[in-house]
């Protein structure tokens, strides 16, 4: 069998990557679509094949639950919608993928994990790094001590924006802070990963050099995480800068990617060689690999506990910089790790 998944939000994310990916996806096909704008309505029905009974707006949505079509709601909507609407879809009995970042504080997290759990659906974030195989092998890299202990990891996901200054990236209420909750979590991300464990405290800086576009949301951010055993990690995130790195220094050698956490293809090195790896669609493994979870009980690589630490990680760095970059502790355990 293989899924229906229903995209809910059809902007660029959807049109450009998920909708394509769910082409040659092999364990799900997009089965449906939930937006807001009527023309989208007949312009996604045309070119995917999607039947009337599988179109859905925001207002009856709800409905979505008598469709039998429907297994998996995709949430792509601005991060002030996630939990509304991950929420709606765990109501409706549908398992749910939610964009990241996961919401726009700890609270709504906590919720969107509930209503699944009370639901009795799965969980997942969008998190497509986690299927993706440079990813994958830095992971194992790590996890086997292949190049001994972690002893400094250092990563950066930014990008320059410019225009429409009404994006909803740059409005607080809908994306609920800048750089640090849209690239910023692909940092956090990469430093966990890159060490194997979450962090036991975290300092943090921000930068702005215009104001006058980035008015109510973060322009750049760096900070500094200690480690359990005794590791330290730096993060760079930013809109107005372009890095996409992944560096890990350890007790008997190295490894970097960079691209990281793009599209890719992404590229790898090590101490002892090049990474290298076939290209294929990370939207793609990551819907299959989730798919997987569901039909065969195969691992969740991005539960929504991991959504979650990364946005108690995110609050702690806002917290550190509204203190004057006071060092802030974290008690996650081994949250959020898989
Ligand atoms: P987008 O602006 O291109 O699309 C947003 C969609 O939401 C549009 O179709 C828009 O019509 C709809 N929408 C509904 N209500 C809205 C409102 N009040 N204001 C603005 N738009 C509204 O954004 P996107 O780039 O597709 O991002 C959507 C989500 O996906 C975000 O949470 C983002 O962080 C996430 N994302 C993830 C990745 C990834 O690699 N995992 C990449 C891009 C985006």
């Amino acid at each position: 069998k293989k899924l229906g998944i229903a995209l809910v939000g059809l902007g660029s994310y959807s049109t450009y990557q998920l909708a394509p990916a769910l082409q040659d996806t092999q364990h799900c096909y997009l089965a449906g679509i939930v937006t807001g704008t009527p023309a989208k309505e007949v312009s996604w029905a045309k070119k995917y094949n999607i039947p009337r009974k599988n179109i859905y707006n925001y207002q009856n949505f709800d409905s979505i639950a008598d469709n039998k079509d429907i297994d998996v709601v995709y949430v792509v909507l601005p991060n002030s919608m996630h939990a509304e609407f991950s929420i709606r879809a765990a109501r409706a009995g549908k398992h749910v993928i939610c964009e990241k970042p996961m919401a726009i504080n700890v609270q709504e997290c906590d919720e969107i994990i509930k209503a699944c759990r009370d639901a009795g659906v799965k969980l997942s974030m969008g998190y497509r790094l986690h299927s993706e195989p440079y990813t994958q092998q830095v992971k194992s890299y790590i996890e086997e001590g292949t190049f001994g202990q972690p002893l400094f990891v250092t990563a950066e996901a930014a990008y320059v924006s410019r225009g429409n200054p009404d994006q909803w990236r740059l409005d607080i209420k809908r994306s609920g802070g800048g750089a640090l909750m849209n690239m910023g979590v692909y940092s956090i991300q990469s430093a966990i990963y890159g060490c194997g464990m979450n962090p036991v405290s975290v300092s943090a800086q921000e930068f702005s050099t215009r104001p006058e576009y980035f008015k109510e949301t973060d322009e750049t951010i760096t900070a500094q995480f200690e480690f359990p055993n005794g590791t330290v990690g730096q993060i760079m995130t930013s809109h107005n800068a372009s890095a996409n790195r992944l560096y890990v220094s350890c007790s008997k050698g190295w490894m970097e990617l960079q691209p990281a956490n793009n599209y890719g293809p992404l590229r790898g090195k090590t101490s002892s060689g090049p990474i290298s790896f076939p290209h294929e669609s990370q939207q793609k493994l990551q819907m299959d690999d989730f798919s997987r979870h569901i039909l065969e009980g195969a691992p969740n690589l991005a539960p929504g506990e991991m959504g979650k630490r990364d946005m108690i990680i995110v609050q702690a760095i806002y917290a550190s910089i509204a203190a004057g970059g006071k060092k802030q502790k974290l008690d996650l355990g081994t949250m959020g790790l898989v």
